[in-house]
């Protein structure tokens, strides 16, 4: 079977692969689609984010779904031929973290297709996979795309949740990739009264008013666009900051009112913080990494009708063509979620 391996900075190659048979408590699976992520894209072009980088050859790609082909020694609950969204998070369950509750924490973390530890986590764009039977998440009802589609929901599901109670309230989204269009998706169904979100493209903008956005605002057109919700303190109760730029940051800081929450969710390294205001406003200033137990109900979100991802997915190749899928992915006038066909 065949894996798409990062070799570093711009050397993709699809290489073979061994399957392996499932063990006690595992599934093997037909892959079916995976999502590119901006972390995939950050390897791709630089070769890792921040302090992470590719030191080995590292399969990329956690936003999978698959089909189940067999079940090893005690599974129940899955079946053949079930179509199952696959949570990339492995937490070990036994470190000081877990065992306070805090699987995304996990001390021993086996997270898809990253380079944080080494030896790196292979990923999950390959054609075949083994799995534990705990990560599969049944998807009856949806498309192989939308199961995909569970991991960014639930890496905002959890940023929602880190934000704090939005029922009534005014919320910010800074950055309109996928990440931020399935923020203004979360803050919505989480009771927010009132989202406006901004970018610096008005593409990933058109798609934020697709998304349910009230107010979209473009920052490169207009620096100032924010200028008037820094009226008397401030009037944003909550801000989720997707894009990772400084500007971006600190401009969330200047529009949240008192007391209000600051969720950091994009990832690009080390950013200056204006903390003098966060002081002086008694700002909650909260990081947003990974999730847990908001996968399984990122799926059932999805199954309900109540969360739609499809008009995010605007592309899928086959695995052979992941060249043209990773152009396209970084293209951001032309693609939001695109996802690669195994
Ligand atoms: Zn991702
Ligand atoms: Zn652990």
């Amino acid at each position: 079977m065949k894996a798409l391996f990062a070799h570093g900075a711009h050397d993709l190659r699809l290489e073979d692969c061994q399957p392996v048979a499932p063990g006690p408590g595992e599934v093997a699976l037909r892959m079916a689609r995976g999502g590119i992520c901006g972390s995939d894209l950050h390897y791709y072009h630089n070769g890792g984010f921040g302090t992470v980088k590719l030191r080995e050859p590292m399969i990329l790609g956690h936003e999978v779904a698959g089909e189940i082909t067999a079940l090893g020694e005690g599974v129940q609950n899955l079946a053949v031929g079930d179509l199952v969204a696959v949570s990339p998070s492995r937490p070990c369950g036994a470190c000081e973290e877990c065992l306070r509750g805090l699987p995304n924490q996990c001390l021993n973390m086996r997270f898809y297709g990253s380079a944080m530890p080494f030896p790196h986590i292979q990923g999950a764009f390959r054609e075949e996979l083994t799995a534990l039977a705990s990560q599969c998440v049944p998807a009856g009802g949806l498309t192989a795309a939308q199961a995909a589609m569970a991991e960014p929901l639930a890496v905002c599901l959890h940023a929602t949740r880190q934000a704090g109670d939005l029922l009534g309230k005014r919320v910010l989204i800074t950055g309109c990739g996928p990440i931020g269009q399935l923020c203004i998706l979360a803050a919505r169904r989480a009771g927010a009264a009132e989202i406006v979100a901004t970018d610096i493209a008005a593409p990933a903008l058109e798609a934020a008013k697709t998304s349910g956005a009230d107010r979209t605002l473009n920052t490169a057109e207009n620096p100032e666009a924010l200028a008037p919700y820094t009226a008397g303190k401030g009037t944003f109760d909550a801000a989720i900051e997707c894009s990772g730029a400084p500007q971006a940051l600190a401009a969330c800081i200047s529009v949240l009112r008192p007391r209000g929450t600051l969720v950091q969710l994009g990832l690009s390294g080390d950013m200056p913080v204006p903390m003098m205001q966060v002081t002086a406003k008694e700002l909650s200033l909260k990081g947003s990494f990974r999730f847990h137990e908001e996968f399984a109900i990122a799926v059932q979100l999805m199954q309900k009708g109540l969360i739609d991802v499809a008009p995010l997915i605007t592309h899928s190749f086959p695995l052979a063509s992941f060249a043209e899928a990773f152009s396209t992915a970084s293209d951001k006038s032309r693609a939001m979620k695109v996802q690669l066909e195994f």
